[in-house]
């Protein structure tokens, strides 16, 4: 009766209620009022137990602690491919340092959950190999895998901005830039937190940054 009042927009209950469980009254309350938020206090913290909260519409499921999510993550260590051009935003070429910064507070709230974070940046923002026209295939490619360079030291200055601190390493040896890419450091790196940006894909022409995030 409450959330059908045009005045409240948020409620708030518990799964487990007299007489009829939170997700029926989730339904009822969705069903006469679809713009409503909805927060389910409950210890129930089952997959099915969100799913069921999902569908039944609410906005999200919390413990009895309220400051605490039930949602875990499914993953430890996720690596994340960007394309060199969403770094350019509405520019359309280059770097456009809002966007990178907004994609770093993105993934500075998944560092936060404890999920160990790798990413693979490609340059096509700055340049493709294989729309290098008549130039040497392998050094248009060189060139290529630069442009994966600089947007990996972008992508690490917002990390760094953002307050996750964040360690670039190529598949290319330009040491006095950035690490060269070595498995059991970057592991480490990873499991104390730190974000690691994998720059220049492979480290070979001829391939994408795909297949750098692929292997
Ligand atoms: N590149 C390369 N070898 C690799 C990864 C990248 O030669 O292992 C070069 C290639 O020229 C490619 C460019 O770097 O076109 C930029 O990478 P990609 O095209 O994968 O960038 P994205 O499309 O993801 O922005």
């Amino acid at each position: 009766k409450l959330a059908q009042h045009r005045d409240v927009c948020l409620c708030l209950f518990d799964v487990m209620l007299p007489g009829i469980d939170g997700f029926e009254v989730c339904r009822r309350v969705r069903a006469t009022n679809p713009h409503i938020g909805i927060i389910m206090l409950t210890a129930r913290s089952q997959e099915m137990d969100k799913v069921t909260g999902l569908i039944s519409g609410k906005i999200s499921l919390r413990y009895n602690n309220i400051r605490r999510f039930t949602m875990k993550p499914v993953y430890n260590r996720i690596l994340l491919k960007l394309s060199g051009e969403v770094l350019a935003g509405t520019l359309g070429h280059g770097i456009d340092f809002d966007t990178v910064q907004e994609i770093c507070s993105v993934v500075k709230t998944v560092a936060d959950m404890g999920v160990q974070v790798g990413i693979v940046v490609g340059g096509g923002n700055f340049w493709r190999g294989r729309s290098s026209g008549k130039m040497d295939r392998t050094r248009a490619d060189n060139m290529g895998m630069l442009a994966t360079a600089i947007n990996s030291l972008a992508l690490q200055e917002a990390l760094i901005q953002t307050g996750n601190d964040a360690v670039v390493m190529s598949a290319l040896d330009i040491q006095r830039m950035v690490e060269s890419f070595n498995k059991d450091k970057a592991v480490k790196y990873m499991q104390n937190g730190q974000v690691v940006i994998f720059s220049c894909g492979t480290g070979s022409p001829f391939f994408s940054t795909d297949s750098g995030a692929a292997l």
